[in-house]
């Protein structure tokens, strides 16, 4: 049930119902295909009449194509219905300090094409190199150049406000108040979208692996990497709040007197469990242990240490130090789990990012953090989900960006 906001509403025009049908005949064909009428027909409960003016205007308008014959039981040969992709172009960007990534992608989230660059140091910088990409790879790998591009989806380390399109604020890359969406257009004029990457992770898992969340409407995406963000999805919709913030967990601070943040507080659940922070451990857990025989200083060794994914190598290796230390990770990134249950009862949590390959480390401590840190005791059989292909769900977040607005359930009222 949702109450009508009477300052900001949409009618329904004469075209509306119709609109709605088409939508639900979309999703169904996306979700089942390769689907027959008949059987979509038996899905929606409505006679084979209803139906085929819908399933004509999608074919007619390229979004749905008809697909060789299926044997039936009774030897007929019904037409299949299948989603377009085939031509249909997205270009995904995922910028992250540091290395970003930029690839082309067909609707459905097939990659074609896929580089990475060094992230420049200004918005102006990045949108004037992105104008160049783009241009690049669709003249490279598009038949049709510019014209089969749905659009641009940009994921960034920061919260976007989803109706102006502007970085509200990225602590990592030191961005505020940043209108990228408009640098962006205006150098390129295709539709460009921006969103948060934990959202947009979480808008992948929601939009592109329907097998996956048709029993899960509500969960949480969280990624853990160099920063640490939430993206929630509330009765299959985006949880986004009144100054589209809603899901800033990663700042909330879990002990007063923890280590410093980047964003100037400390002991966040972000400057808890975020990569640095885990490696930081381990480099501290090493040289409380080995003799500091060579004499170097500790700064020194940790600014040689190649990173979360070496971690994760040596404690599969068995090496007790690195366990010890991802195992304290799993209790904090438990610890935080727990705040967003509490907040959110989510179906499920996805957990996304490098450190997941080592989840038989992690997997207990959060747990029983998890566990510890809720009252209702339902958290301990929450499925909490690993996804080790973080950089994988970035570009598959932006993606759906652009493609998800053309199944969404219409909006009135
Ligand atoms: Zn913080």
């Amino acid at each position: 049930m949702r109450k009508i906001n009477t300052r900001n509403f949409r009618l329904a025009t004469r075209s509306t119902p119709r609109e709605v049908n088409r939508r639900i005949v979309l999703n169904l064909i996306r979700e089942y295909q390769p689907i027959s009428r008949a059987e979509l027909a038996r899905r929606m409960s409505v006679r084979r009449g209803t139906l085929t003016p819908l399933v004509r205007e999608l074919v007619e308008s390229g979004v749905v194509f008809e697909k060789g014959t299926a044997a039936s039981a009774r030897g007929r040969r019904p037409t299949m219905l299948c989603v377009r992709t085939r031509g249909r172009l997205v270009v995904a960007v995922d910028v992250r300090s540091g290395k970003s990534a930029i690839a082309l992608s067909d609707v459905g989230g097939r990659m074609l094409a896929r580089e990475t660059f060094d992230t420049p140091a200004s918005p102006d910088q990045l949108a004037e190199l992105l104008a160049n990409e783009v241009t690049r790879l669709l003249r490279l790998h598009a038949p049709n150049g510019a014209e089969g591009c749905q659009g641009i989806g940009i994921v960034l380390p920061g919260m976007v406000d989803r109706t102006t399109g502007k970085l509200i604020y990225a602590p990592r890359l030191g961005w505020r108040d940043v209108d990228l969406r408009a640098a962006v257009t205006a150098r390129l004029g295709m539709k460009v979208f921006i969103e948060s990457a934990p959202i947009a992770c979480a808008l992948a898992r929601l939009w592109l692996e329907p097998e996956n969340t048709r029993q899960v409407n509500s969960f949480a995406y969280v990624s853990v990497s160099d920063g640490l963000g939430v993206g929630l999805v509330v009765n299959g919709e985006v949880l986004r709040g009144e100054t589209h913030t809603a899901g800033e967990f990663g700042h909330v601070s879990l002990d007063s007197s923890g280590p410093e943040c980047v964003c100037g507080r400390r002991g966040c659940w972000e400057a808890l469990a975020c990569n640095a922070a885990t490696v930081e451990r381990y480099a501290d857990e090493l040289s409380g242990t080995l003799p500091r025989a060579d004499g170097k200083p500790r700064r020194a060794r940790k600014a040689s240490f190649p990173g979360i994914e070496e971690v994760v190598r040596r404690a599969r290796g068995g090496e007790p130090a690195a366990v010890r230390v991802l195992a304290e990770t799993g209790r904090h990134i438990g610890r935080g789990l727990a705040v967003v249950v509490s907040a959110l009862n989510p179906g499920r949590i996805y957990v996304g990012g490098e450190i997941t390959e080592g989840w038989e480390f992690l997997e207990g401590p959060i747990r029983d953090a998890l566990v510890e840190g809720t009252i209702s005791g339902k958290a301990g059989a929450m499925p909490v989900v690993p996804d080790s292909s973080l950089a994988e769900y970035r570009l598959l977040g932006a993606v759906a960006l652009v493609t998800a607005p053309g199944y969404a359930a219409l909006a009135v009222g």
